[in-house]
């Protein structure tokens, strides 16, 4: 096993027989900056994800559209301006698992995370606490301090921060069950992260949520490194609200645009309280320009502003991508990507200067390993990977190192490239 794992003939073998290899040509790969290879091996999809080939045309469209048509491309041209965003709404349903009234995609996360707090983080005296991970993405943190100090509680007091047990290094989902049960009736909101950013690890969305409604919290989830990674229910899962990204796994450009999803039972609710602009109203009179908006029954409800078609239109073709593939397909090359990733860094046997923190259960988990280093920096390790090696790795200081491998276009001969270039790394790391 160990002597397979490390032969690279093995590791062209695997991508010879994979049924998703040329999903790859759709993607412009960085040029290598060192190494052996002429292409990257390109291991950071989790922060930006690549950028397919069909991109540059789609986005040339639209501005063919609005150089040659002015202001009518918003009801004339390939495809019209004023009904863009319902193009996005069945794939983006599709990718979360919910109902097309379910999802819209529009602004950036952090915004939708804090517009889905207004409408979902409606706290009282006796229940206003938000229970999050300790290992939080920063944002989400900052998000939800700074929601509860708007309603004029005390952010250190109202934010519950689950932590690992003591020696490990990711949470257990009936940990988490168990502090909602015991601390529940304090808890207005759960915001935890499908699939955290840091340790990679997939929590049971389904279980948590039905604790934390159990509990009588609302449940909300950051699916910003789960969207496109892991195949998701939300509807069906019963979960409150959800938001995220779409330039990680869903590879639709810098700052790309944003997606939410509100829980079918909510959507015609008119007690909750919304912001509102001019793409709140109904469509069919938002052009009468009237004093009042007209609410619809789907997230839609939750726009503000009419969208950014040269940013919207990146997104789309993505979604597209994810749909022509399908996410069973595509979860399941990634299980084996990962795990064989996972087999190469075990056997390369960089010891325990090198330890991966993601959780060993491929059901845990989605397309990441995060390596916790030793005696060298982080940063140090990344700079070497991708200089000396042409390793695209992700460096969160001081000491972990993350790779993600992407099954829409990293083979199994990146990752060892990725596994082997590490171990190099690693024992030379005195040097
Ligand atoms: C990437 C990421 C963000 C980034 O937020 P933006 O508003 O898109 O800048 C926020 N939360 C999580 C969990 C993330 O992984």
């Amino acid at each position: 096993m160990t002597a397979l794992a490390l032969d690279e003939k093995h590791a062209s073998d695997l991508d010879a027989r994979d049924e998703l290899r040329t999903l790859r040509e759709q993607f412009h790969i960085p040029p290598a900056p060192g190494g052996r290879y002429s292409d990257a091996a390109y291991f950071a999809g989790n922060s930006l994800g690549l950028q397919p080939k069909v991109i540059a045309p789609r986005v040339a469209g639209e501005l063919a559209d609005w150089a040659r048509l002015g202001v009518e491309g918003h009801l004339e041209g390939n495809r019209p301006w004023v009904a863009y965003h319902e193009l996005l709404r069945e794939p983006a349903a599709r990718l979360v698992g919910a109902q097309p009234a379910e999802v819209v995609v529009m602004n950036s996360l952090t915004v939708n995370l804090h517009l889905m707090m207004v409408s979902f983080y409606r706290p009282t005296p006796e229940r206003h606490a938000i229970v999050i991970e300790d290992t939080a993405f920063p944002s989400d943190s900052y998000a939800v301090r700074s929601q509860a100090a708007f309603h004029g509680y005390d952010p250190d007091e109202a934010v519950i921060r689950l932590r690992p047990r003591e020696g490990e290094t990711s949470l257990r989902n009936e940990d988490v069950v168990a502090a909602l049960e015991r601390d529940g009736d304090r808890v207005a909101l759960v915001l935890l992260g499908g699939v955290n950013y840091y340790s990679g690890e997939l929590l049971d969305i389904e279980t948590i949520t039905r604790a934390g409604r159990a509990a009588g919290a609302v449940v909300g989830w950051d699916l910003a490194h789960a969207a496109g990674n892991v195949p998701l229910q939300m509807h069906d899962w019963g979960v409150d609200w959800a938001a995220w990204c779409s330039y990680k796994y869903l590879n639709s450009g810098p700052g790309s645009l944003a997606g939410a999803f509100v829980h079918e039972r909510h959507l015609a609710d008119r007690t909750l309280p919304k912001f509102a602009g001019w793409w709140s109203t109904e469509p069919a009179t938002r052009f009468r320009m009237g004093p009042v908006v007209e609410e619809v029954d789907s997230a839609d409800s939750w726009q503000l502003s009419n969208p950014p078609i040269l940013a919207m239109a990146p997104v789309l073709a993505s979604l597209e991508m994810f749909d022509a593939v399908g996410m069973a397909a595509l979860r399941a090359k990634s299980m084996r990507l990962t795990a064989y990733l996972e087999s190469v860094l075990d056997a390369s046997s960089v010891g325990p200067a090198a330890q991966i923190i993601t959780p060993r259960d491929p059901q845990r988990r989605g397309a990441q390993l995060s390596v916790r280093v030793s005696d060298i920096a982080a940063g140090t390790v990344t700079e070497r990977l991708r200089h000396g090696h042409g390793v695209f790795a992700d460096a969160r200081q001081p000491d972990v190192v993350r790779l993600a491998p992407a099954p829409m276009y990293n083979t199994f001969h990146d990752c060892w490239r990725a596994a082997t270039a590490l171990a190099e790394v690693m024992s030379d790391r005195a040097g």
